[in-house]
């Protein structure tokens, strides 16, 4: 059966299924963007002229969704718990369906089961049951649930799966022997996967696939419009957890004296003590009014935490300048405590290394914060800066849906087994859509991207 390209996503919202707050969250930002991904389908179909595609069944089943891995996250989608797991997990959903492919979502055990042929009520299968889908895309939380409930079949068909994987998993970490012998074994254990497998939500090694999400695009008169619209003094600082704000209390201060500060940190009834009172809290927003706050912003700051989020470039693309630490020495698995346990010992030279090292001046800036000087600099010089806003097209619909077609057209549903690990890292294949050359690089950053520099 050919895939044909759909504009009308309404039964995408149904098979997604109900109740769940991050559900919701995702419906209602798939229901905002189905304009832009009709868009984006009407313009790839062009590009791809006649070619053939098949349509593929796939089941995608978002592990951390489910119950039985303590779904922790529905319960903080209201309180700015990581919202952008769900950005990424509705955009893929939404790709797929544009592309035309046959779509099953589950997202608990249950619903699991049932789609893999299991029957109700038994723990596991202990045979080989045919599996129904030529691809599955899921997370960790669901790649331990088929393992735990597919019987042999788990290892028959382990190479349909594809994990979304936001920092990546390292060859070293992926393969059992190498690990074992070489003391790179973690909780998230050895699969002994294709390292392609796991995809990533930004394009930081070859070794692993960029899955990426979308950010909304703005047309001409929308872009015009917004940098007439632009406060020049105003600033909204990254993070919706109160604890980001500890111990920020000179930048705060040396920023007040330039910029109105602009929050948007969950509080149940008082303003989170971290926030100091010259800041203006907004709360925790609903995805379209934070849109809107980043419109009229001159800047968007990080205090160095969360870690390669959406909203830095959706504050790029609504015309912010983003300012950033950079990290010296660069923090990983090995030196801090976000990271550790995690497969990858990766060096992250700044908060956001996509943003720096691929997006760059004038849009963003990556200072070093233990020099009050270098920091006052910085927000001086944006005050004067005029920038456009920027969306990079591997994060445009258009992009993200050549990119798995890409994927899905090149690399079949049967990878090749596990690879062999380091020494020597894996190029990025030929027929991956381009990315743009890096920007300005620094603290060492290009060392992560040795095959996207030759491209
Ligand atoms: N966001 C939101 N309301 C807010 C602040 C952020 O809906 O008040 C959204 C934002 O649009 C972004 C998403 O939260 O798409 C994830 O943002 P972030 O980069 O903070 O990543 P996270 O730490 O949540 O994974």
């Amino acid at each position: 059966v050919q895939a044909v390209f759909r504009s009308n996503l309404s039964h995408l919202l149904e098979l997604m299924g109900s109740g769940k707050e991050s559900l919701i969250f995702m419906k209602k930002r798939t229901k905002r963007l189905t304009a832009q991904w009709a868009l984006a389908a009407q313009r790839l179909a062009q590009k791809l002229g006649g070619v053939q595609r098949d349509q593929k069944q796939i089941l995608v089943h978002i592990g951390f969704l489910t119950e039985e891995s303590g779904d922790v996250f529905s319960p903080r989608v209201l309180k700015g718990g990581p919202l952008g797991e769900m950005v990424q997990w509705a955009d893929i959903l939404a790709a797929l369906y544009v592309l035309g492919h046959g779509l099953r979502i589950t997202v608990s055990l249950k619903e699991l089961q049932s789609n893999l042929g299991v029957p109700p009520g038994r723990g596991s299968c202990p045979l080989t049951v045919p599996l129904p889908f030529d691809l599955v895309y899921t997370d960790y939380h669901g790649l331990q649930q088929m393992k735990q409930h597919m019987g042999l079949s788990f290892k028959k068909y382990r190479c349909r799966i594809r994990v979304i994987d936001t920092f990546g998993t390292e060859p070293a970490y992926n393969h059992e022997e190498y690990a074992t012998l070489h003391g790179y074994r973690t909780n998230w254990g050895y699969w002994n996967l294709n390292p392609k497998q796991f995809m990533t939500m930004f394009p930081h090694t070859p070794d692993n696939s960029f899955m990426g999400f979308v950010s909304e695009e703005l047309n001409e008169t929308e872009k015009q419009l917004i940098k007439g619209g632009k406060a020049s003094n105003m600033a909204v600082v990254y993070g919706k957890e109160a604890s980001i704000w500890k111990g920020k209390e000179k930048f705060l201060s040396i920023l007040n004296k330039y910029m109105e500060i602009h929050g948007t940190v969950y509080y149940e009834s008082q303003r989170p003590p971290e926030v100091p009172a010259f800041v203006k809290n907004h709360g925790l927003l609903p995805q379209p009014e934070f849109q809107q706050l980043l419109r009229k912003a001159k800047l968007f700051i990080g205090f160095g935490f969360p870690y390669e989020g959406p909203a830095p470039l959706e504050a790029i693309a609504n015309g912010c300048v983003f300012l950033q630490s950079r990290f010296s020495p660069p923090h990983s698995s090995l030196n801090h405590e976000f990271f550790r346990g995690k497969p990858t010992s990766r060096e992250v030279f700044s908060q956001h290394p996509y943003a720096e090292n691929f997006i760059g001046k004038p849009h963003v800036w990556t200072v070093d914060y233990n020099n009050s000087e270098e920091f006052e600099a910085a927000i001086k010089a944006i005050m004067r800066t005029q920038v456009d806003p920027y969306l990079p097209y591997e994060y445009t619909c258009e992009g993200m849906l050549e990119r798995i077609h890409a994927y899905i057209q090149h690399q079949p549903g049967r990878l090749p087994e596990v690879s062999e690990p380091p020494p020597g890292r894996a190029q990025l294949p030929s027929w991956l859509p381009q990315l743009p050359r890096l920007g300005p690089v620094s603290g060492g950053g290009l060392q992560c991207f040795p095959a996207a520099g030759a491209l």
